[in-house]
């Protein structure tokens, strides 16, 4: 056993054989009912609720090997990746697992045996600590796990106790808790600190800890007391990196061989090899540890954002950039580093291959931008840097206009001996972040202020009589008031405001609604007409064209979000929406143009919703009992501690929304996508129609193919052939054989990569067994693809070779897979060049 796949499957296999059952990882997005921690950091954490009773484990024995993340919250090893040798953000954890069957004896016997017989540790080398005992818990030394050690033949002084803080388990204040016994291996003295006092547990590397075994025995009170828990349990987590480490006997976590490996790329693309001095190494370390860390996130669901997890994932891609740049490589670097990362680890995490688009896709938007903001911002900093100290005013602009990241303007400071005004930076944020904190309420007329608070009614009604409370001219033939009650929804939640008007109930005057503006749980309202005053007795109507429309698309924009999740994956996730009367827009993160097939899947599933006609209510709860109902919740946003939740069908859909919404979904009539663009790197936009809007469109649709129809039979007729017009314009194509295989080049006008990549599947589908090579541009910007048979691999011909190769003609470059790949470049006009040489290295290849 020597590779950390090796290490890996040896483990599992292992404690297969002594009856455990081997379990998938899970996500290392913890369950939404688990807000313990922000990552999965444990190999226990996706098997709690066999622990604690509330679910049955499918076996008494389980054995996992479990992805996880220590970055965020109180399990945060981030700071440390690169600075110690044992500390990665993103690691694999193998455990096995015993619930209320072997215990303490139990789980030191099969530990030993695997540490000598399978690992091959030498056995005078190897420690363990043990619980001290503990006066306010009331517990004294874990003697039977000393004894356990003992009888195994670890000798007395080899064995450690360690206090509560090291050796004691427990989730949380209260639940679950038991003592722990950890195994470490003594890796020698030129590893060591030199004190006296060294022994495991001590900060320097000479005494790596590697496996930690929990006992669960006991259950802690809110008042401190302990009691016993009806069933033991064992969770045990060995680190796979660390452990991969020992059997490979290297320095540190990112020397073995699958971490290594991508460090390896790393040397090789930028020149810079991976040693020297320990600044160097600590770049390559954390490098390669973020990349490992962003593909797994993202694998797994999670987008870069500015929040949570999001924002944990942000900062890894982006140290990772910045790092990069350092050792000179060029951005976009990660989606290729990525494909070292499925090479190493793909073959056991099939959800890297699965989501490989979603990634590669994220990482570049997510770097390229990034990459601009750091070329603006150092070009800045330049600027500002020529004096002797850096202002906190400048540090400010870097940071509020330009996006360049605070810490790195520190960081560069620091490196050139510059002074940095922090204080003035603190205060100024300190300000900014004060206004914008009052613009919301910026418009709210100071003569209002008082006034009692407007009750809205809108939810129930559409007309409503009532009084002008508050009163004040605004001097353009506008006036703004408060009313007693209003029906008048005003914008928010990404549905726009009511139109409607005030109706004077004594001389029958109109003021139509020109503004509303929403306060915190309250609203003033702009009117524009004359003839009102304080105290008047008005009615306030919303007409039901207007409301019943919008109300139609805001419950339409709940039913597509649901089908969207349901349809391309669990990834989707709300990132703005305008709901309108007469079209909704709604966009989601998303990282490809949507097929005709998920198009058409969505509209289907959204009308089938429609005419089940499902009911649509609506209820306020605390915000905790929401989240344990899985309602959708926008990430970034400031919910208060009791929420709306909006409920289609019988939980069929929840979402926390304060808009109007239909009684039931038949009322919403049809659902049509009008469109679907893309919005920024990640993101997708839908427009749709609903009710009468969505009618006209699928009418008019339908003529025009009847009219399209006519046209066809009238060329039919005079023996024409109709004209092609599926995918770009073609500007050449050529076709050849070289054996059984078919070598198609084409160069298209006006073709965006994602077109072209269409019509090579298209083509790769028709001519199976082929070679194609296609060529585009797209304003001024030249795509390439290369789509290969599987065949043609064994034969040795790489599609990211050919697409390289090609890339230089045109200036640019690219990557991909052996069998596909695809380059970009800024010289479109060499294009016909390009894919002179990308056909000339296939069909030479494969007449050799
Ligand atoms: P340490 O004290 O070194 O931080 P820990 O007590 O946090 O370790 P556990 O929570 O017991 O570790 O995790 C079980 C095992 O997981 C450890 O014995 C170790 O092998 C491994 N491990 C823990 N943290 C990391 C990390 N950041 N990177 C790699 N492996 C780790
Ligand atoms: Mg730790």
């Amino acid at each position: 056993m020597r590779t950390a796949a090796e290490l890996r499957e040896g483990y599992l296999s292992y404690f297969e054989s002594k009856q455990h059952l081997r379990h998938p990882s899970g996500s290392v997005v913890p369950p939404p009912d688990d807000t313990t921690t922000l990552f999965t950091v444990a190999g226990m954490q996706p098997l709690r609720n066999f622990f604690t009773g509330a679910d049955t484990p499918p076996a008494p024995r389980l054995v996992t090997a479990q992805k996880v993340m220590r970055a965020g919250g109180k399990h945060n090893d981030l700071d440390d990746v690169g600075r110690a040798p044992r500390y990665c953000s993103f690691f694999e954890m193998l455990g096995n697992f015993s619930f209320g069957d072997y215990f303490k004896d139990g789980a030191i016997d099969l530990a030993w045996e695997f540490v000598l017989e399978h690992l091959g540790f030498p056995e005078e080398k190897v420690w363990s600590t043990v619980f001290a005992g503990d006066p306010e818990l009331g517990l004294e030394l874990d003697q039977t796990a000393v004894e356990a050690w003992l009888r195994v033949g670890i000798p007395r002084d080899r064995i450690v106790a360690l206090p509560r803080s090291e050796n004691f388990w427990q989730a949380a204040e209260t639940g679950p808790c038991g003592p722990n016994t950890e195994m470490f291996l003594d890796r020698g003295e030129a590893y060591g600190c030199g004190r006296p006092t060294c022994a495991p547990g001590c900060e320097c590397d000479r005494y790596l800890e590697f496996w930690n075994l929990v006992f669960m025995e006991f259950e802690l009170a809110e008042d401190g007391t302990l009691s016993e828990l009806p069933k033991q349990n064992v969770d045990t987590g060995l680190g796979l990196e660390r452990t991969a480490s020992l059997l490979q006997d290297v320095d540190s976590n990112f020397d073995i061989d699958n971490v290594r490996g991508l460090i390896a790329w790393a040397e090789e693309r930028s020149g810079t090899p991976y040693g020297g001095d320990a600044e160097t190494i600590r770049v390559h370390r954390v490098i390669a540890d973020h990349a490992r860390a962003a593909v797994f996130l993202i694998a797994d669901g999670v987008l870069p954002s500015n929040e949570g997890r999001g924002y944990v994932l942000r900062r890894v891609i982006r140290r990772a950039v910045q790092y990069g740049h350092r050792i000179g490589l060029q951005s976009p670097f990660l989606p290729e580093l990525s494909d070292v990362v499925r090479e190493q680890m793909g073959q056991w995490y099939p959800e890297l291959e699965a989501n490989r688009a979603m990634v590669d896709e994220f990482l570049r938007g997510e770097e390229e931008r990034f990459a601009e903001t750091l070329e603006r911002g150092l070009k800045l900093f330049e600027e500002v840097a020529a004096g002797k100290s850096i202002s906190g005013e400048d540090a400010f602009k870097l940071h509020d206009t330009y996006g360049f990241p605070w810490e790195l303007t520190r960081e560069l400071a620091l490196e050139r001996g510059l002074a940095i005004d922090e204080e003035t930076f603190t205060r100024l944020m300190t300000e900014q972040r004060e206004r914008s904190r009052q613009t919301s309420a910026f418009d709210s007329s100071a003569r209002l202020a008082g006034a009692p608070r407007t009750e809205f009614v809108g939810y129930e009604r559409t007309e409503v009589l009532t009084a002008i409370v508050a009163y004040d001219d605004l001097g353009d033939g506008n006036f703004q008031v408060k009313l007693e009650q209003s029906p008048f929804y005003p914008e928010g939640g990404g549905q726009v405001s009511d139109g409607g008007y005030l109706e004077h109930l004594e001389n029958g005057t109109r003021a139509e609604l020109v503004r509303t503006i929403r306060l915190s749980g309250d609203q003033e309202l702009v009117f524009h007409g004359t003839g009102f005053a304080e105290g008047d007795r008005v009615r306030a109507v919303v007409p039901w064209s207007v409301r019943f429309p919008t109300t139609a698309n805001h419950t339409a924009t709940h039913l597509l979000h649901k089908a969207l999740r349901d349809v391309l994956g669990e990834h989707v996730r709300q990132a703005g929406s305008a709901v309108r009367p007469d079209k909704l827009r709604f966009d989601f993160t998303h990282p490809q143009a949507l097929d005709m097939e998920q198009r058409g899947e969505i509209e289907r599933r959204v009308n089938e919703k429609i005419f089940a006609n499902l009911p649509v209510h609506t209820f306020e709860t605390p915000i905790d009992e929401a989240r344990n109902l899985g309602a959708m919740m926008l990430f970034g946003e400031k919910y208060g501690d009791v929420v709306r939740v909006v409920e289609i069908g019988d939980g069929w859909s929840r979402e926390l929304c304060g808009g109007t919404h239909v009684r039931s979904t038949a009322e919403i009539g049809a659902f049509t996508i009008l469109s679907e663009s893309s919005v920024g790197a990640g993101a997708r936009r839908i427009e749709a129609l609903t009710s009468g809007e969505a009618f006209a469109l699928l009418h008019e649709r339908s003529r025009e193919l009847d009219e399209l129809r006519a046209e066809v039979e009238r060329l039919r007729r005079e023996g024409k052939k109709p004209v092609e017009t599926a995918g770009p314009d073609l500007v050449d194509e050529r076709r050849s054989r070289a054996g059984d295989v078919e070598v198609i080049v084409v160069q298209a006008r006006d073709a965006s990569a994602d077109e072209l990549l269409a019509l090579s599947d298209r083509l790769m589908q028709q001519h199976a067994p082929a070679a194609v090579v296609l060529g585009g541009s797209e304003n001024g910007r030249a795509h390439l693809v290369v789509n290969l048979d599987r065949s043609l691999e064994a034969r040795g011909l790489d599609a990211v070779e050919v697409v390289r190769e090609a890339a230089a003609v045109i200036g640019g470059g690219g990557g991909g897979r052996p069998t596909m790949a695809r380059a970009g470049g800024r010289e479109p006009e060499k294009l016909a060049e390009a894919l002179a040489v990308a056909e000339r290295a296939v069909v030479d290849a494969l007449a050799a």
